[in-house]
């Protein structure tokens, strides 16, 4: 094998610094990033890792090779493909992290140029990353293939910007490898939603967290403070532990409405209110992920103060949440940026404003994740916890301790960034029938991010939410025209015209569908209770520009509106409906009002049971 060491590094448009601290010769790069939750590692690249033959890639062999790969990241950040954004230094350590794979297969297969590295190889290299094992010895997910396939592609997409660029060739293999993988050119997409009964369980088990147990887990900890306050200045004795513990011994928790004992045991011992303080932090990290979108570094980021309440033109107050948006940003301080905020995360805030309150006393700053593995008396190191800290947290302690369900028979891995991707297909969904136990939070949100012209400037989880909008449309299209019977009037007329009326999903119905939707733009309004197909001047519920009247959007409304259908999806719905309607009809101190309102509810599910099962339903 052949090792060239060509000086490539004397072209006039490479950089000197690489950030105020590394320079382009340097072993290691380390960039400026400061945002809240980075650790060391991952904002350093070190070029010093060892090769399957034992040498360095630092070592002078190895220069050519090691340079093209600096060129490489350096023109994804300086000179992307073209319609492509500029790499963050993070992205360009996760690109770093995949090539080193690649460097290192390349070397054991005898490659020692990128020049070699054509269809075939690429086969290879992509066949021995498959069988790597992934987390926990299983195997690799869709999602860390895509990333290697992705580096390949930029390899591919950069090749005439370097010296060694790879051959034409790789394109055959791009071209037949890559429609497998078709979110690896949508980087970002790959992350999966929560699905929605581990969703519902997780968020409400952190809302119950949230609520009184917060409030618990706050006195419990400063009542610690006081009982071991000895510990900062003496040792500790067997009498003034006794004495702590005897404290401690009084504290009770809560027993929570429709609960019958206390939500906690009791506990004494100091590391056992570590870990509750801890689980508290946990779930206010899930209810403003998951009901609020943001980031990992931009709740990391949060500080004391942060809600902010409006009023806005039409008279309703809304809450923000105040933080900062780092991704994309220019300079390192990220960009002011406000969430709406619903009312959990203003209490989650307010539950971390208490929490963080001892440390921010201490030391002054006003962020609220100012942590520390002894957060009774604060004598070890306090900082923001890096970001992949609460991925472990979430997946072991705090996931036991909700007892989330199972997953198609596993446990589901839960990442801090599957919150972001959760609240978009929530607000996204126009379809709501299941997610009943989460629409009370949500729902104003949603109302204000998409009943309004509220953008904000997240302008990447606006496009996030549009195209959890089209997947629902473009569902509900698809269950719309192939159903054989609907109910309600929309329904009706569509039943009665689709050419696709009983079939099963075809690439004709895609067709049609994509002509729909191209050519009517067509979006659904949001209906809890079937689909609203939304014309302005059939709204029942008097909507506007923007979609339904929220509050004037009533399931008797909706079963006369000209808008409106209903699908075997929404069966359940309507047959929950007439039971409560019927057992409301029983109740002896029923009154005469209500009684007519009961009995003309139980027509209404009556006339749109009747149409699912492709009867009349008398309504014309
Ligand atoms: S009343 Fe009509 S327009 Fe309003 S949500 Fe229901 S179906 Fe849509």
């Amino acid at each position: 094998m052949a090792r060239t060491a060509t000086a490539l590094r004397n072209t006039p448009e490479l950089p000197q610094a690489i950030s105020s601290t590394s320079t382009w010769d340097d072993d290691t790069w380390r960039f400026d990033l400061t945002r809240p939750g980075v650790t060391d590692s991952s904002r350093t690249i070190d070029w010093t890792f060892e090769l399957p033959d034992g040498s360095r890639f630092t070592d002078p062999g190895w220069a050519a090779l090691r340079n093209t790969v600096k060129r490489l990241l350096w023109s994804l950040r300086t000179d992307p493909p073209a319609g492509k954004r500029r790499l963050g230094p993070g992205s360009l350590i996760s690109d770093f992290n995949r090539i080193r794979v690649l460097v290192c297969w390349m070397v054991s297969e005898g490659y020692d140029s990128f020049s070699q590295l054509d269809a075939d190889a690429a086969a290879g290299f992509m066949s021995e990353v498959k069988e790597r094992p992934g987390r926990k010895g299983e195997a690799l997910s869709l999602g860390t293939l895509a990333g290697y396939l992705l580096v390949l592609t930029r390899l591919y997409a950069q090749r005439e910007k370097l010296d060694d660029g790879v051959p034409d060739d790789l394109q055959r293999f791009l071209e037949e490898y890559g429609p497998r993988f078709p979110r690896v050119l949508r980087q970002g997409r790959a992350f999966p939603y929560t699905p929605d009964a581990i969703a519902t369980a997780l968020i409400g088990g952190a809302l119950r967290l949230i609520g009184t147990p917060a409030d618990d887990v706050i006195s419990l900890r400063d009542l610690a403070a006081v009982a071991y306050a000895y510990r900062l200045d003496g040792k500790p004795t067997p009498a003034r532990e006794a004495r702590a513990r005897r404290m401690l011994d009084g504290f009770s928790f809560s027993t929570l409405p429709k609960e019958d004992s206390p939500w906690h045991a009791p506990v004494v011992q100091l590391k056992d209110i570590y870990a509750l303080i801890e689980r508290i932090y946990d779930a206010c990290f899930v209810v403003i992920a998951w009901l609020v979108g943001a980031r990992v570094s931009e709740i990391l980021g949060l500080e004391a103060g942060c809600i902010e309440r409006h009023v806005g033109p039409d008279g309703q107050q809304v809450t923000y949440l105040h933080g900062r948006i780092y991704k994309m940003a220019t300079g390192d301080g990220g960009q002011p940026h406000r969430w709406i905020a619903p009312e959990p995360v203003v209490r989650a805030v307010d539950v971390l404003e208490q929490l963080s309150a001892p440390i921010r006393k201490k030391l002054g700053p006003s962020n609220l994740w100012m942590l520390t593995r002894d957060p009774i008396l604060l004598r070890q190191p306090i900082g923001i916890p890096h970001t992949g800290a609460f991925g472990g947290r979430l997946n072991s302690s705090f996931r036991t301790m909700l007892d989330l369900p199972l997953h198609q028979g596993r446990p589901w891995h839960l990442n801090t960034h599957q919150g972001r991707k959760t609240f978009a297909r929530f607000i996204g969904k126009r379809d709501r029938t299941g997610l009943h136990a989460l629409q009370e939070h949500l729902g104003h949100v949603s109302r204000v991010m998409t009943d309004t012209a509220y953008v904000g400037t997240d302008f990447e989880l606006a496009e996030l939410i549009n195209d959890e909008i089209l997947k629902e449309t473009r569902a509900a299209l698809e269950d719309l025209l192939t159903a054989s019977n609907l109910s309600g009037h929309a329904g009706r007329m569509i039943a009665s015209r689709s050419p696709f009326r009983g079939r099963t999903q075809d690439g004709d119905l895609g067709e049609y569908i994509d002509f729909i939707l191209k050519d009517s733009g067509m979006v659904l309004g949001v209906c809890d209770w079937g689909y609203c197909l939304y014309r302005r001047e059939h709204s029942a519920c008097q909507g506007d520009d923007h979609g339904p009247n929220a509050v004037l959007r009533t399931q008797s409304a909706c079963a006369r509106c000209a808008n409106f259908a209903v699908s075997q999806r929404h069966r359940a719905v309507w047959q929950d409906r007439k039971v409560r309607n019927a057992q409301l009809l029983e109740h002896p101190a029923l009154d005469g009002e209500s009684r007519k309102l009961a009995q003309e509810r139980i027509l209404e599910c009556d006339r749109i049971l009747r149409g699912l099962d492709g009867e009349n339903d008398g309504v014309r």
